[in-house]
C-alpha cells in the first residue's frame, strides 16, 4: 500500500466532511431540501466572491463558465481586449475566435504579469471595445495579475465589461468583486472550493446584465437568464449536479467558518513557505516578483535534471502528485499546488518528497534545507498571529 497525496492546483484534495456529504443517497432536485441547499450555497458563494451581484452556478468544468461569459456578453464582430500570459488566457482568446468576436490581443511572455498601462492604451485605441478579459491567477505559471488596477480602468466605461477568470484565484488570493468593479468573476469546483470537478460559478454585475441584453451570440444551455430566473426561485433550469451542490454547501460552510481573510492568509503563508523551501534547494521561481499568486508555485527544473522524471518519481515512488509544465513548458518547470484543502504539513510532505526525489536524480543541495526553510515561515506566521 502507498499513501497518496494530491498536490496539484486542480483537481485539489477534498475534505472528508465534503466527501461524506457527497456519499449520501441522491435526493430529487425539485424538493424543498435541495432548494434550501442551493439557497445556502449561492449565499455563501456571494460571501466568497465578496459580491452582492447575482451568482450563477452551472454543471460544467471551468471552461464552460468561460465560454458562457463570452456568449452572454458579446455579439459576433464585437471588439474585446484579451490580456493573456498563460495557457488559460490563450483559451479565452480561442473561445472569442470560435464565436467570431474580434480580439485585441495583448500577449505577454508567460513569465510576465499583464501591465494595466497596456490595457489603458488598448482601451484608448479601441473605444468601441465591449469587454476586457483577463486571468487573475494563471494556473499554468503561478502568475498573479493585478485585476484591482484593471478594474479601475474599466469601471467607469458604461458599455465595457471586465471579465475575470479567477478560477484558481477565488479562495486563494484577494478578489474583491464589488469593491474592485469586476463585472464577471468565475471559479470552478475542483480548485479553491475543495470539491471534485463538475461545477462552475460566476458573478454577474448590472453592467454585465446590460451587455447580456445587447448580446446576440447563440446560447441555450449556458443562457445566463435561465439560471438567474431559476436561482432567484431557489431552483435550477436543468437537472443540477445535485451531489456536488450538497458537497459545495458543506465546503462553503467550512470556508465561511474559517473566514475569507483567514483563508487568504493561510494560502499566502503556504505559498511563501513553498517558495522559500524551493529556493533553499537552489530552485529558481518561475513567476516574477511583481506577480506571485498563492494557488500554485511553479519552479524551473534545474539544469541537467529531467523535469518529467521529477514528477513521475514523486508520484510513483513517494505517492505525491504534483503538476508538470504545460505546453512549451513541459519538462521545464514543475508546479506545486497549495489551493483549497491544504495545511502546513502538506507543504512539508511535498518538499520532503521533492528533496528525496532530487537527491535520487543526482541533484546536489543541502539535504533538509527545503523543509527547514518552510518550517521557519510557519513558525514566524505563528509568532505574528
Ligand atoms: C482550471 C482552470 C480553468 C478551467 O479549466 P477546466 O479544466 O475546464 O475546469 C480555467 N482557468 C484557469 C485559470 C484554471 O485554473
Amino acid at each position: 500500500m502507498q499513501k497518496k497525496y494530491l498536490m496539484t492546483p486542480g483537481p485539489t484534495p477534498v475534505p472528508a466532511e465534503v466527501l461524506l456529504k457527497t456519499a449520501e443517497p441522491i435526493i430529487h432536485h425539485r424538493t424543498p431540501d435541495f432548494s434550501a441547499a442551493l439557497r445556502s450555497a449561492i449565499d455563501n458563494l456571494k460571501y466568497i466572491f465578496e459580491t452582492t451581484n447575482d451568482v450563477l452556478l452551472f454543471a460544467s468544468s471551468g471552461t464552460g463558465v468561460m465560454e458562457a461569459a463570452i456568449v452572454n456578453c458579446f455579439s459576433a464582430g464585437d471588439t474585446v481586449i484579451v490580456a493573456r500570459n498563460g495557457k488559460f488566457g490563450d483559451r479565452q482568446k480561442s473561445i472569442c475566435e470560435a464565436y467570431g468576436v474580434d480580439v485585441v490581443d495583448l500577449a505577454y511572455e508567460w513569465t510576465e504579469t499583464v501591465k494595466p498601462a497596456d490595457i489603458a492604451k488598448a482601451l484608448a485605441e479601441n473605444p468601441q471595445a465591449k469587454g476586457v478579459i483577463v486571468t487573475q491567477s494563471e494556473t499554468s505559471t503561478g502568475v498573479l495579475n493585478d485585476v484591482e488596477a484593471i478594474g479601475k480602468l474599466v469601471k467607469d466605461l458604461p458599455d465595457t465589461v471586465l471579465i475575470v477568470d479567477s478560477i484558481t484565484g477565488i479562495g486563494a488570493v484577494e478578489c474583491k468583486t464589488d469593491a474592485w468593479g469586476l463585472d464577471v468573476v468565475m471559479t470552478g469546483s475542483q480548485k479553491g472550493l475543495m470539491l471534485p470537478p463538475g461545477l462552475a460559478a460566476c458573478t454577474v454585475s448590472e453592467k454585465a446584465w446590460r451587455a447580456y441584453e445587447r448580446s446576440m451570440l447563440p446560447k441555450f444551455y449556458f443562457d445566463w437568464k435561465k439560471y438567474k430566473t431559476n436561482i432567484d426561485k431557489d431552483t435550477t433550469p436543468f437537472t443540477p449536479a445535485v451531489t456536488l451542490v450538497l458537497g459545495l454547501n458543506e465546503a462553503l460552510r467550512m470556508l465561511r467558518d474559517e473566514g475569507i481573510e483567514n483563508t487568504i492568509a493561510r494560502h499566502s503563508m503556504l505559498a511563501e513557505a513553498t517558495r522559500k523551501g524551493c529556493e533553499a534547494l537552489g530552485l529558481k521561481l518561475f513567476a516574477p516578483a511583481d506577480g506571485r499568486g498563492s494557488a500554485v508555485t511553479p519552479v524551473w527544473v534545474p539544469e541537467g535534471i529531467d523535469g518529467k522524471a521529477i514528477v513521475s518519481t514523486m508520484k510513483n515512488r513517494y505517492g505525491v502528485t504534483i503538476a508538470g509544465g504545460q505546453d512549451h513548458l513541459v519538462g521545464k518547470i514543475i508546479r506545486v499546488g497549495h489551493l483549497g484543502y491544504f495545511g502546513e504539513f502538506d507543504i512539508i510532505t511535498t518538499l520532503a518528497a521533492l528533496e528525496m526525489t532530487l537527491a535520487g536524480l543526482g541533484y546536489e543541495f543541502e539535504a533538509g534545507a527545503g523543509i527547514k526553510a518552510a518550517e521557519a515561515i510557519f513558525l514566524s506566521a505563528q509568532d505574528s498571529a
